[in-house]
């Protein structure tokens, strides 16, 4: 094969297309044979993904048509020409060096976290110009694009148009930095004072001062971010008919609420507990028993410091959000409360008695009991032993191991910060939140956890990758519907590539009538103690035609893997059914309702202190939380979610519409929400593991385009026609096959498709030739092409022989 001697001189678009067959999953193209290389199972897809990453890694090149001068020049990667792991990665790289961070990447836009702050990129200047183009989209790339379209899809041409920002990424690539960015931007744009143009008025303040007061509470600094979100985040901001910014909602995804008994090394509680202990004044030290030098077991690594220890502008951010100061001293309080619980420990004891507490633990029970509000005595027996139930009869009493107590110690606190959190989540909502009547659309964002996979997995990272694996389903769906109606719009008769979708892994994780998650709940639903061993038997009789599921012989610990499009996970079974099943045992809910602190008190009133040990159907488990779609629940789902969160944010807290807030702040609720938007996808990277300025590992951030789906998004790509060249562009390159000569140059559209018989011409001539030799290029098969009504649309192998036949003439 004659190689390529010369760059392209012109730049080539390139497209993708195909569409999603959840039935047969064959790939076919263009009316053709299956295509050499196409896939056919995910596993077979993964590792093909997994080759041409290595080749990438490796340097390959091949085929690279650019001018590699220019390639920090391309503002959308799916214009390198060929779009591959190894180009796209290429281009990310020259452009970083060159401090662009923004890319566009089709419908996607890629961020690049600069890890230190760039003067000037986001400031109400660059806002304003942005906001004022007559085309955005011909400025640099800019999160202030997707913004700005986002903005102006609301108003929508025939009728006005929900919209979905979905911020995407590792931990520490810049989710929650551009989800704060974004709300600034339309914090500002969408201002309703139209006089204050530089100033963020009520409502607007509001908005912004929801972010430090949701992360003081929900994040933490860990390994991987010292700002990191430990929860997701959808934020729906609500735009009057003027496209006014008047009130927004807010809804939050699986509060990693363990960290607040357990911290990884080196790695840190929630911040909240640091800026109470460095931020308390003398007074508040006193109440809350916390003097200066006092060591707290759930406080480590407290001699770190972060800007983000700022106890000060929490309580201004509660105040402006119209926490009184009675109810800032009272949530103050049960965390002071929390932080002396974690210095109770508890010795071992004869199987028939209590376990013993030395008398440091005493004293710190004491003062957990002083700060919640319970009675001290009760709060020991609550921690300390079992009441066992059968049916109505009286309970009968049983001393805890000293696991159990550690256990039961533990839960305490967990269910004590979800609930504080969830009622700081309702009232922030009950703050911002605009009446049906004041506003007609919404912006939303989305600040989700990435795709995870760590040295061990377990329930938290099958529910984050089980929705990452819907994320990616919806993105998908929407990027090949996007490439299909460009197809239509060019006029392409062809059949579109039937390309498999991960439904095959969702099937598998939360599929009827048999899953992970169905035969997890099951398990867990059956009155019986949790066995590992038990359920994975059932999960490998059960679900073994599954092919994303699979197991690794050798390893002794129960474990299933699964096979998602970002990669395979080895989950651990050990744990997962008590995680799942998340009891918190009835005693310790009573005691919480009989704490005399009015915020706690009303956290707990309507808890259900029976439930757990009578009927086992009734046990809501995590992942059915976490996956369920409420049947009663029709029309203006968010409506109806913020309506209750606000009474769970105001008063006392009623049942009914605290579970019908639980329920619907499911998964299944966000997909139908993004469903009846118009998404915008952001992916942040993050360049390096340390954080470090300007520093750019190409492992790093292959891995990372693999996992959010750049990767993928390219594959589908290769999948169609990945190259798109205007007529004009085409006869000036490839005229001199046919002797053709453009006459009129960026003609319309109209003289376009007069070039169509000219383009016609030089085709047949290739093709000709290309049947005269057959075994001329090594990639015979892919030679295809199609004329749309004013492009070409060409497969990598058509563009090769073209050039081989350029360069022979
Ligand atoms: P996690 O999943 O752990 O919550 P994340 O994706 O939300 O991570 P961020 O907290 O948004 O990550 O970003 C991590 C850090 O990176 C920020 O604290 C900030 O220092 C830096 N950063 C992110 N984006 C930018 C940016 N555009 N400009 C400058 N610094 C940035
Ligand atoms: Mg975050």
């Amino acid at each position: 094969m004659a190689k390529v001697k010369e760059k392209l001189l012109f730049k080539t678009e390139n497209v993708s297309g195909g569409r999603t067959d959840g039935e047969s999953g064959i790939v076919e193209q263009g009316g053709s044979a299956k295509r050499p290389g196409k896939v056919n199972g995910v596993t077979d897809r993964l590792q093909a993904r997994r080759k041409s990453l290595n080749d990438s890694l490796e340097g390959d090149v091949r085929g690279f048509l650019v001018n590699e001068a220019e390639l920090h020049t391309y503002d959308d990667l799916t214009k390198v020409n060929p779009v591959t792991p190894s180009t796209v990665l290429k281009c990310l790289q020259a452009r970083y060096s060159a401090r662009v961070f923004y890319t566009h990447a089709g419908c996607t836009l890629v961020a690049l976290n600069p890890f230190q702050p760039i003067p000037h990129l986001y400031s109400l200047d660059v806002m304003h110009e942005y906001h004022t183009a007559s085309q955005p989209q011909d400025f640099k790339p800019h999160i202030f694009i997707v913004a700005e379209e986002a903005y102006r899809n609301v108003q929508g041409q025939v009728e006005p148009v929900n919209q979905s920002l979905v911020v995407s990424g590792e931990s520490g690539a810049g989710k929650t930095w551009t989800s704060r960015c974004l709300m600034k931007y339309y914090a500002t744009v969408a201002a309703s004072s139209r006089k204050c143009q530089h100033t963020v008025e009520r409502i607007e303040r509001r908005v912004l001062d929801s972010n430090p007061i949701m992360e003081a509470f929900g994040n933490a600094c860990t390994l991987r971010n010292n700002n990191s979100s430990r929860f997701g985040k959808y934020i729906q901001l609500q735009l009057n008919s003027s496209q006014l910014l008047v009130g927004a909602s807010v809804q939050t995804y699986l509060l990693e609420k363990t960290r607040v008994a357990f911290q990884a090394p080196n790695e840190r509680n929630f911040h909240i507990f640091y800026q109470m202990m460095k931020g308390a004044t003398e007074e508040q030290r006193q109440e809350w028993e916390m003097p200066r030098d006092q060591k707290f077991t759930w406080l480590p690594n407290a001699e770190k410091t972060l800007e983000e220890d700022c106890f000060q502008e929490t309580v201004e951010t509660m105040i402006s959000l119209g926490i009184d100061a009675h109810k800032r001293a009272q949530i103050f309080r049960i965390l002071a409360g929390l932080l002396q619980l974690g210095n109770v420990n508890f010795s071992p004891a004869p199987e028939s008695e209590p376990c013993g507490l030395d008398q440091h633990s005493k004293g710190f029970l004491e003062k957990t009991a002083a700060l919640l509000r319970v009675p001290a005595q009760e709060l020991r027996e609550c921690v300390s032993v079992r009441a066992l139930r059968a049916g109505k009869q009286s309970a009968l009493l049983k001393p805890c191991s000293q696991r159990e107590c550690v256990v039961r110690r533990d839960c305490l606190a967990k269910v004590i910060y979800a609930r504080l959190f969830d009622w700081l989540v309702g009232f922030i909502n009950s703050s911002m939140y605009a009446d049906d009547s004041k506003w007609c659309n919404f912006i939303g964002l989305l600040d989700v956890y990435g795709f995870e996979c760590f040295l061990l997995n377990n329930l938290e990272q099958l529910c984050i990758n089980y929705a990452n694996e819907k994320l990616q389903q919806h993105f998908v769906a929407h990027y090949l519907k996007a490439q299909q109606e460009e197809y239509v719009s060019e006029g392409l008769q062809w059949s579109f590539i039937r390309y498999q979708d991960n439904q095959r892994c969702l099937d598998l994780i939360e599929g009827n009538p048999t899953s992970i998650f169905s035969l997890l709940n099951e398990e867990c639903r059956l009155n019986r103690a949790s066995d590992a061993k038990q359920f994975r038997e059932r999960l490998q009789n059960e679900l073994s035609d599954n092919s994303s599921m699979s197991w690794d012989k050798f390893s002794k610990q129960p474990h299933f893997i699964v096979a998602h499009y970002a990669g395979k996970v080895s989950y651990q079974i050990e744990g997962m059914m008590e995680k799942n099943k998340d009891p918190v045992p009835p005693e310790l809910l009573s005691l919480l309702q009989k704490s005399e602190d009015p915020l706690l008190h009303s956290l707990f009133a309507d808890s259900d202190t029976e439930g757990n040990s009578r009927g086992h159907s009734k046990v809501v488990t995590v992942v059915s939380k976490f996956k369920k779609i409420s049947a009663r629940i029709k029309g203006k789902v968010y409506r109806t979610v913020v309506r209750a969160a606000m009474l769970y944010g105001l008063e006392t807290v009623s049942l009914r519409k605290r579970q019908e807030s639980e329920l619907e702040n499911s998964l299944e609720n966000l997909m139908k929400i993004l469903h009846s938007t118009t998404p915008h996808y952001t992916r942040c990277i993050k360049p390096n593991p340390d954080c470090k300025p300007l520093t750019f590992k190409k492992e790093e951030v292959i891995t990372q385009l693999e996992a959010c789906g750049i990767v993928e998004t390219i594959h589908i790509s290769a999948a169609g026609f990945p190259i798109r060249v205007p007529y004009d562009n085409f006869i000036q390159r490839y005229g001199l096959i046919t002797n053709t000569r453009l006459l009129a140059q960026g003609a319309e559209n109209e003289a376009q498709i007069a070039l169509g018989p000219a383009v016609q011409n030089i085709l047949d001539a290739v093709l000709r030739t290309k049947s005269s030799a057959p075994n001329s290029t090594p990639n015979n098969n892919n030679v295809m092409v199609h004329c749309g009504k004013t492009k070409v649309f060409l497969t990598h192998a058509m563009l090769e022989l073209l050039e081989e036949q350029r360069y022979r003439v």
